[in-house]
């Protein structure tokens, strides 16, 4: 007999507010990355451009929204992490180039620097990653370069479902880190 898949709690105590939280995401995401958030809100639309894909700032440095998926073990899903990664100018204007069109799926992948401090890590800004195009419809798959920082590791073995709810815990109050 096959050992049943672990599946996701339909909710969890929180590590951070002692209270009770209905429901577990698998996915959290950014908005924009963290230099993005840095500019002062009233530069922002001076000095740059934010897509829900894409961000450009000072005409110097480029970003594309990936996402880096982390296995969850005994199970068949994943947690999802919704980041930003640097790209070259020539990557990124071939990637918004290429956008809609079938042929993106040929592209190889794009070197970029991790562009988002992720909670419930060491510091994951610039980490070493490869951002691989799939097809129109779903967003880059991000790798991150095999090293032993935690985050790297886990996207290589997977995390538990009660991993995924310290992660929440931290997300959905981010006040207090
Ligand atoms: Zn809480």
């Amino acid at each position: 007999m096959t050992k049943p898949l672990n599946q996701p709690p339909d909710g969890f105590t929180c590590a951070v507010c002692g209270e009770y939280h209905k429901g577990l995401p698998l996915d959290v995401a950014f908005g924009a990355p963290i230099y993005w958030d840095q500019i002062p809100e009233a530069e922002r639309t001076a000095r740059g451009e934010l897509t829900p894909d894409f961000c450009a700032i000072d005409d110097r440095d480029f970003f594309v929204r990936g996402l880096i998926e982390i296995p969850i073990v005994d199970s068949d899903q994943f947690f999802v992490w919704g980041i930003w990664t640097s790209l070259s100018r020539k990557n990124y204007s071939r990637l918004i180039d290429l956008w809609r069109d079938p042929k993106i799926v040929d592209e190889p992948p794009y070197f970029g620097w991790l562009a988002n401090k992720l909670p419930g890590y060491p510091d994951t800004l610039n980490l070493k990653t490869n951002v691989q195009s799939r097809n129109v419809k779903w967003r880059p798959y991000v790798t991150l370069e095999p090293i032993d920082h935690p985050l790297a590791l886990e996207q290589r073995d997977g995390i538990s479902f009660a991993r995924v709810q310290e992660i929440t815990a931290l997300t959905l109050h981010p006040e207090k880190l």
